[in-house]
């Protein structure tokens, strides 16, 4: 079986990460967040990655397509390999831009199969609103305002016209995602129930 893939999109703060793992209990995906592999990989201490990876996340910029996949497949991978039935994943961050999209398209043509776009559709203030609240616990080195008003800027200029795109193949589902997060959730309910 191929890996069957639901890329979810939305700018920081728009609550990507807290309804993933909503969906997670309620139906048989595997979370797989971009930006939290990231992280774990800049942590390893023998990683030739580490320092470059935090350059980007500090500076709201998106790092290298051919890091990014590789932690991606490698996840998928070890998922299939203990159970080949384990093969539908939520892909939250992930393609923000035209390199990750190209990237993608390279490495995974005919590996794995894209359903569907799940967009989370938040207004920018709510999004830095929420963030700084999060930064107050999470300490992430992205969670401040400095870097967040580049996340912001990257998240119009960079993902947004990748989102664009999907939706002109038909391949959008958007959600409001500036109300409650159960309110959103039910939304997302909906979705779910419907696409399987
Ligand atoms: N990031 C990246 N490529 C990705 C996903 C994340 O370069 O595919 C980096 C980017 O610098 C981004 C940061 O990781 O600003 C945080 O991403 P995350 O998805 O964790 O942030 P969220 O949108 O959940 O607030
Ligand atoms: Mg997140």
């Amino acid at each position: 079986m191929k890996p069957l893939v639901v890329f979810v999109l939305g700018g920081p703060g728009a609550g990507k990460g807290t309804q993933c793992s909503r969906i997670v209990q309620k139906f048989g995906y595997k979370h797989l967040s971009a930006g939290d592999l990231l992280r774990d990989e800049r942590k390893k201490p023998d990683s030739q990655y580490g320092e470059l990876i935090e350059k980007y996340i500090k500076e709201g910029e998106i790092v290298p397509v051919e890091i990014t996949i590789s932690l991606l497949k490698r996840e998928m991978d070890q998922t299939m390999a203990v159970n080949a039935q384990k093969n539908k994943f939520l892909i939250d961050g992930f393609p923000r831009n035209q390199d990750n999209l190209q990237g993608w398209n390279k490495t995974m043509d005919g590996k794995a199969d894209v359903a569907f776009i799940l967009f989370f559709d938040c207004d920018n203030e709510i999004c830095i609103e929420r963030c700084l609240e999060r930064g107050k616990s999470s300490g992430r080195s992205d969670d401040n305002r400095e870097s967040l008003g580049k996340r912001i800027q990257t998240y119009l200029q960079c993902t947004k016209p990748i989102i664009d795109l999907y939706e002109e193949m038909g391949k959008v589902r958007k959600v409001d995602a500036s109300k409650s997060v159960d309110e959103v959730f039910e939304d997302v309910l909906k979705i779910f129930d419907k696409e399987g």
